[in-house]
Parts: structure tokens; C-alpha cells; sequence
């Protein structure tokens, strides 16, 4: 890929958590992928695999343990605090909740505005109007801008946040479940919302979810990460028709399907996510792999590509790295 279609590289990413006594958590181990300008990237995997963490270490709101993001090219680990703030005017993340992500004192207008503020950008008149076109633009009304958080919907809450995220223009959003915590009526909305940004706007997104059938909507590329590494990585179509990692068929297996006359094998996940303070050696997905081997226990696999992209990490289908 050209370095200028490139807008977020992550090389080796590692984030530890120091547990209890001499116990090491490994959220993330060892983690590298690309972002395309305007891709959107579906990160998915089981609670505590890891995903929230990556993407929160990807903005630096966590410090990595090792490894390099560079974004447009500069090393973010090599920027100072206060370099680091200017830069994340053109990088913003959306959480899952949109009641605690937005403080009730402040009116919708107030909490739009705070970025610009933040980063001085524009006169207050220009900031003024900056925020009514953005508010405008996700669906509010000139009316309801002075008004405050609690009287609005889950739905409309998250289309504040996400008009927040937008205000300083960014060229990348970490969205972490934004869609989670809302009524299934009005995620479809919100997800609508995000994909038309996406393309007029060429905004990137890591989209951050537990749910395969979310990510589908919204994703280029989808990226599966299972107890700290990233398993699989693959256009989305190509994920969904060929999956290569016996972690993503499960996962794939278990989407409930609408028609009653389509059948699809169930693949079982066996046992709980084993926890990253001891994770199982070698690959860490063994103990539930219905295709384990002796060699699974001992040796990690790596991460490689075949001619068309599609990346995994298993024994199975080794690939070039
Ligand atoms: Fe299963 Fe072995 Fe592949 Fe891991 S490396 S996913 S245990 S077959």
C-alpha cells in the first residue's frame, strides 16, 4: 500500500497492565495492522479481549508498552504532552455511553463547542456557527441545541457525541460500542448516521464491537482479536464468506440468521475466555480449538498474509508474514 493512502500504522503495540503482586495483565500483545485513509476498520472479539484497550492506546489515552503508532507518518510516541493534545483535534473517540459521555450541566451547544474551545480554533461567532451546522447536520433542530442532556433520547445523545467528536474535523474516530447502550430501533439510525459521515467526509474508524452483525454494516475491513492478538484480518465481504481462523467461524457460526429455512452449522466456543493474567502458551486459542494439535500448545503462530490481504494467525493456513 502507498504511504500516502496510509493514515494510522501500528507496529508491535503491547499494553500490560501490572495485576496483582508479580501478575502482568497482556490486554494487547503484540499487535500491528494498517489504516487506509477513510477506512472503516471492524475490530471485534469477546469482552476483556482487548479491542477497547487497543483502541485506547492507539490515541494514546493509554501509553503503549511497546511498539509504534505512526500516524501520517509521525511517531505519536514521540510527541510531547503538549504535541500530543494538538494532534488529538484530528484523532476523537466515541464510547459506548452516551448518558455518562456528556456532562448534564453543560447544554448540547455547550458540549459541542468544547473542542473548539479547547483547541482555539475559529473566532466565537465562527465557532457559534460551526456548532449549529454540526448539530444540523446529525439531525437536531435550531431549538433543542440550548437544551440539556436529559432531555434528550439515547439515540439523540449519541448524535450529540458523535457531532462533539466531528467539530474539530478529524480524519480518525475510535468508536467503542457506540451502539451497544441504545434501543435496537435506533441503532440503525445512529450506524446510518456514522456510514454517511464516513463517506462524505472521508473520516476513518477503528469500530470497536462485540457484535459481528453491527461491524458488517459499517466495515471496509474487519479485524478479530482474541485474548490480546489479533487472529484475523480481512476485507469484510471475504471475512464473512471465507473465514480462515477457527475462532472467527465460531464467531460467525453464532450470528443468528432471520430465515427459518437457512441452516448454518453451529460451531460451539467451549469454556470461558481464559484470563490474559495466564494466558495458555503457544497459540492462546487452543484450549477451545476444535483443530488443536500438540504443536498449538507450544508454539505461537504468526500473523501472515496470502496474495489477497487476508491475514491469520494459525497453524493451519501458515502464510507469508
Ligand atoms: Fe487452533 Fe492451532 Fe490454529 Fe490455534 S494454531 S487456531 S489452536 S489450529
Amino acid at each position: 500500500m502507498s504511504d500516502e493512502k496510509v493514515l494510522l500504522q501500528a507496529n508491535h503495540i503491547k499494553k500490560y497492565f501490572q495485576g496483582r503482586g508479580k501478575n502482568v495483565v497482556k490486554a494487547v500483545d503484540d499487535v500491528s495492522f494498517t489504516l487506509k485513509k477513510g477506512e472503516t476498520l471492524g475490530l471485534v472479539g469477546e469482552s476483556g479481549c482487548g479491542k477497547s484497550t487497543l483502541g485506547r492506546t492507539l490515541l494514546r489515552l493509554l501509553e503503549p508498552t511497546e511498539g509504534e503508532i505512526l500516524y501520517n507518518g509521525q511517531d505519536l510516541s514521540k510527541l510531547s504532552v503538549k504535541e500530543m493534545r494538538l494532534m488529538r483535534q484530528h484523532m476523537q473517540m466515541v464510547f459506548q455511553n452516551p448518558y455518562s459521555s456528556l456532562n448534564p450541566r453543560m447544554t448540547v451547544l455547550e458540549s459541542v463547542r468544547a473542542p473548539l474551545d479547547i483547541f482555539h480554533i475559529g473566532s466565537s461567532d465562527e465557532r457559534f456557527e460551526k456548532c449549529r451546522e454540526m448539530l444540523k447536520y446529525v439531525g437536531f433542530e435550531e431549538y433543542q441545541i440550548y437544551r440539556y442532556p436529559h432531555e434528550f433520547s439515547g439515540g439523540q445523545r449519541q448524535r450529540i457525541v458523535i457531532a462533539r467528536a466531528l467539530i474539530s474535523s478529524p480524519d480518525f474516530i475510535v468508536c467503542d460500542e457506540p451502539v451497544s447502550a441504545l434501543d435496537v430501533s435506533v441503532r440503525a439510525q445512529v450506524l446510518n448516521l456514522m456510514r454517511e459521515i464516513n463517506e462524505q467526509r472521508g473520516v476513518a474508524y477503528l469500530f470497536i464491537s462485540h457484535d459481528l452483525s453491527v461491524v458488517k454494516h459499517v466495515s471496509d475491513r474487519i479485524a478479530v482479536m482474541y485474548l490480546g492478538n489479533m487472529v484475523e484480518l480481512a476485507e469484510c465481504e471475504e471475512l464473512y464468506r471465507n473465514p480462515k481462523h477457527p475462532y472467527t467461524q465460531a464467531l460467525l457460526s453464532s450470528i443468528p440468521i432471520p430465515d427459518p429455512d437457512v441452516k448454518i452449522e453451529r460451531i460451539p466456543l467451549e469454556g470461558d475466555l481464559p484470563s490474559p493474567m495466564n494466558p495458555p502458551s503457544g497459540c492462546r486459542f487452543h484450549t477451545r480449538c476444535r483443530f488443536a494439535t500438540e504443536r498449538c500448545k507450544t508454539e505461537r503462530p504468526a500473523f501472515g498474509y496470502d496474495e489477497n490481504g487476508h491475514g491469520v494467525a494459525c497453524h493451519l493456513c501458515e502464510q507469508k508474514g
